[in-house]
């Protein structure tokens, strides 16, 4: 790799000239913890490998900016050593902040040994106490031997803090060396271990139902399992409490749901392990499984390998290792299941003190074996796969045990969403407070931010979800408390209000409430119509008539009586499978990444055997935002030949979104209680839209996270004079014009031409040339039309053609095939798709890219309704943020009002073109 910088800037927090500095202020938002001088960067960085200059500078920066607690943004393209680097860069960092630690707890406890109880004179703090921490008491007009007594006493619980801390480590490393000599003797301890895990038992599905406790008179008569089908007594009073209490603490619209959130969390954490400390540690997340594991490989070959305890997290989708769960693979029920399992464990676990033989409990989660397994994963590094095949041989859950060792680890990886979302983050337990985030690939983290908090459901289903729920009514009518009957009809009422909100969507008129003009346009085959209106939050309930709904309560008593999981378990056995519908898959645990191709018209996925109610209750759920952040958009699409009848809707195709606007509002959990948040990427351009995006909202100048920023960007190791690049207007013959907007794409004298122009590229670069098309349709219709004109058999001659896979598996072998052709010897040509899964975190180094084709420009589909709104929303906060810095209370007689939203549409389309380029 030739060492060459073509540029390179790092910018201190104060600097002016950049808009992140000036949008989010130069200030440090956290006082440091310790009165010790900040650390300053080595000059030799822990290395495999001799650092060229420009790792070594990302090193140092990345160093600085973590030791400073800055929100940071961190380019380097692919193919710079950027994981290595981020790794030896900020495990350095950890290394050196905690051998701070132990020199502070050290002073902290030989002060304490060599002191005679003094009292500290006025104004003075115990060493290594926060140095703010008398002037705090001082503040207070008390006498001085008060305040000489607090802050006496503040030092003295500090230093038994720390001491504890270190206890806890001591200990915790004693018993990690003794796994790691237990395991390093033989594989055969590791049979040992697992030798004591339980027999697995059979476990009885939803619909039959564990062993119950169906000891009510009523449920005589009803069928075997089919008590554990009725909803348990919910009463709203307890609520009302919480739901006061939480109402005070947030005036944000979602502040009510935080409350449940927190208490849902700390029943999560209480089954930790309290006796492993909480140690600082640095998350790394990336996209895709993939991602994480290579970058585990990574770690592995650097130098901290050894001694650095890591941990991946996963969905249980990915780690849990009971055949019996795993094989109901939608994520959702997977999850149930596994709930399901552990409320068993514990009711027998109270019943009789421990497992035992016959209890529907996982037999996968004994302490012990959850235990074992969790110090394994700490003193041997494992990517996924390695932890699941570790789980099953040792009898332990790979998905509990991992997260039981999330305290004790240094470094964290896993996918970003999961560090996103909210409830997610917090049901893994996972407290950001002083930590540092690092989010690689991150220049598509404003979408999928929005993407994971966006939620779209078909007319479909909510139609299924309504059948289930009135035939579910009327069975147990007389078995369902009063209480619960006002839930269950609420829940009716507000599912139809959404169905008419569909079916009533005037087609040639403005909806009337809607908040931005509807819109109409044919399908691209001209066989259906689609009519969209965009509405506010409370626009939409409103005009509805739900608002005076409490949905608080509503969510309340779906998620307490688990209505949800009980009407799916009741329409398997009981429903015509007709009602069975499909449902729109939405953020999860496994929160699968997208840009915003929903701009682009991406259709939801459907997932099979999970509970239409619980998508429903998703996007119920989702009207808990506040209203200025998102936009109910209710699409109808109805079949041509039916234009004139309202009520004659394509259900399946249908649909009410609720959509995102607004990133930062969710971000700033992150930034305001992270140490550092680092977003790293191969190309992050425009930097201005994370600032204004992510860090200061301006509709919430309460929401405003105080951090300073930094920037470190190289670029590209090659030099300038070893690329090129050209723009091609015309094709070989000159006659036809490049155009590949929709208007023109589909010409065929467009595609012949462009296969004259490709058949000349592949004629003369040597090795390998990749080549991109805005999707996996167009791409499939200009090789079909090569093929017929055999334009393909002429590039044959000179490069063995490949295709990108639409099957995420398929990848590697492609890639594997594609690289083997060049490395030997014969050239070979590799179509893909910009945004698909070649476009980004893969290096094409050296000959397997030497040449990179753009087919046109991907632009996002301009009549799409969503982008439009996205749009809409950023011109509104330009100008509120215009009218917020001028003087006069104005808008400069320069200021565009249309240019930020246009500026998104462009940066969407040229980053995916930076991403699919510069990889
Ligand atoms: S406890 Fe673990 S192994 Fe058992 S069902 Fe849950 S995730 Fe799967």
């Amino acid at each position: 790799m030739a060492a060459h910088a073509s540029s390179m800037r790092w910018m201190a927090s104060s600097s002016s000239s950049s808009s992140l500095s000036s949008v989010a202020p130069a200030i440090p938002a956290k006082t440091t913890q310790s009165s010790d001088a900040l650390l300053v960067p080595p000059t030799d960085f822990p290395f495999p490998f001799q650092p060229y200059s420009i790792q070594r500078q990302l090193m140092q920066a990345l160093y600085t900016a973590i030791e400073n607690r800055r929100f940071g943004i961190f380019e380097s393209p692919t193919g710079t050593g950027k994981s290595m680097s981020i790794i030896c860069g900020a495990l350095t960092w950890l290394r050196d902040h905690e051998a701070r630690q132990v020199r502070l707890g050290g002073s902290l406890i030989a002060a304490a040994q060599g002191r005679d109880q003094p009292v500290q004179p006025a104004g003075s703090v115990a060493p290594g106490v926060p140095s703010g921490a008398s002037d705090a008491f001082r503040d207070n007009a008390e006498p001085d031997w008060v305040l000489d007594f607090a802050a006496k006493k503040a030092g003295e619980n500090h230093e038994r803090r720390i001491r504890e801390e270190q206890e806890l480590l001591l200990k915790q490393t004693e018993r990690l060396a003794q796994v790691k000599r237990k395991l390093s003797q033989s594989k055969a301890s590791v049979k040992r271990l697992a030798a004591g895990s339980e027999k697995p038992v059979s476990i009885p599905t939803a619909a039959t139902g564990a062993a119950a406790d169906s000891d009510g008179d009523e449920m005589d008569t009803l069928s075997d399992g089919e008590a554990d089908l009725i909803l348990s007594d919910y009463s709203p009073d307890k609520e009302q409490s919480d739901a006061s209490d939480s109402d005070s603490d947030s005036e944000a619209g979602s502040g009510k749901f935080d409350a449940r959130r927190k208490k849902k969390a700390s029943a999560v954490r209480d089954d930790e392990d309290e006796e492993v400390p909480d140690v600082a540690k640095i998350y790394y997340c990336s996209r895709t499984h993939s991602q994480l594991n290579q970058f585990v490989q990574e770690v592995r070959k650097s130098p901290f390998g050894e001694t650095t305890k890591v941990v991946v997290l996963g969905s249980r989708k990915n780690l849990c290792v009971n055949d019996d769960v795993r094989k109901l693979e939608a994520v959702e029920r997977i999850n149930e299941r596994c709930d399901d399992l552990r409320k068993n464990a514990s009711k027998s676990k109270e019943a009789k003190g421990a497992h035992h033989d016959g209890c529907a409990c996982c037999p996968y989660l004994t302490n012990d074996s959850v235990s074992t397994l969790r110090d394994s994963i700490l003193v041997h590094t494992t990517d996924i796969e390695e932890l699941v095949n570790r789980g099953k041989k040792m009898g332990a859950c790979a998905y509990y045990a991992s997260r039981r060792a999330i305290r004790a680890a240094h470094l964290v990886a896993l996918p970003y969403q999961m560090l996103l979302h909210h409830s997610t983050r917090e049901a893994l337990g996972i407290n950001l407070s002083n930590q540092v985030v690092i989010v690689d690939e991150a220049h598509n983290v404003m979408e999928t931010l929005n993407d994971i908090y966006s939620v779209t459901i078909t007319l479909a289903v909510i139609r299924a979800a309504q059948s289930q729920l009135e035939q579910y009514a009327e069975k147990y009518n007389t078995r369902l408390s009063l209480s619960n009957l006002r839930f269950v009809n609420q829940l009716l009422f507000v599912m139809r209000a959404m169905q008419r909100s569909v079916t009533g969507l005037p087609s040639t008129e403005r909806a009337p409430g809607a908040s931005a003009h509807l819109s109409s346009k044919s399908s691209a085959s001209g066989a259906a119509d689609e009519h969209s209106a965009v509405f506010t939050i409370n626009d939409f309930a409103r005009i509805n008539n739900f608002d005076n709904i409490n949905l608080f309560h509503l969510q309340n008593f779906c998620e307490q009586s688990e209505i949800a999981k009980k009407l799916h378990g009741f329409a398997e056995r009981f429903c015509a499978p007709a009602t069975l519908a499909s449902s729109a898959s939405m953020a999860s645990e496994e929160g699968e990444t997208t840009v915003l191709t929903t701009s682009t018209g991406r259709e939801p996925v459907f997932q099979r055997n999970v509970s239409a109610l619980q998508y429903v209750l998703r996007f119920l759920m989702s009207l808990a935002n506040n209203d200025s952040d998102g936009r109910v958009i209710v699409t109808a699409c109805r079949p041509p030949t039916s234009a004139e009848d309202a009520s004659a809707v394509d259900a399946r195709k249908s649909t009410l979104r609720f959509v995102m606007l607004n990133p930062g509002v969710h971000f700033r959990d992150v930034v305001g209680s992270a140490r550092a948040v680092i977003l790293a990427g191969g190309t992050m351009q425009p930097t201005d839209a994370f600032a204004n995006q992510l860090l200061a909202p301006p509709s919430h100048p309460d929401l405003l996270v105080p951090v300073a920023s930094a920037m470190f960007s190289c670029g590209h190791i090659i030099p300038v004079e070893n690329l090129q690049a050209v723009a091609l207007a015309f094709g070989p013959t000159g006659e036809v014009k490049f155009d590949f907007s929709f208007r023109f794409r589909h010409d065929t004298r467009v595609m012949d031409e462009l296969g004259r122009a490709l058949c000349d590229i592949v004629a003369w670069v040597p090795e390998g040339v990749v080549c991109f098309f805005q999707s996996y349709d167009y791409m499939a219709k200009v090789l079909d039309r090569w093929r017929q004109t055999e334009v393909l058999q002429q590039v044959q001659l000179k490069k063995r053609v490949f295709q990108e896979p639409r099957v995420a598996g398929n990848v590697d072998s492609v890639l594997r095939e594609y690289s083997e052709c060049i490395r030997a010897g014969n050239g070979a040509i590799l179509f893909c798709v910009v945004g698909g899964k070649l476009s980004e975190g893969i290096n094409f180094s050296d000959g397997l890219g030497r040449c990179v084709v753009m087919v046109g420009l991907p632009f996002a589909n301009m009549y799409s309704t969503e982008l439009n709104e996205k749009m809409r929303y950023l011109n509104e906060q330009a100008k509120v943020r215009a009218l917020a810095s001028s003087k006069t209370n104005k808008l400069p007689p320069s200021f565009d009002e249309t240019a930020a939203g246009e500026e998104f549409y462009l940066n969407l389309c040229m980053r995916a073109v930076n991403q699919s380029i510069g990889e």
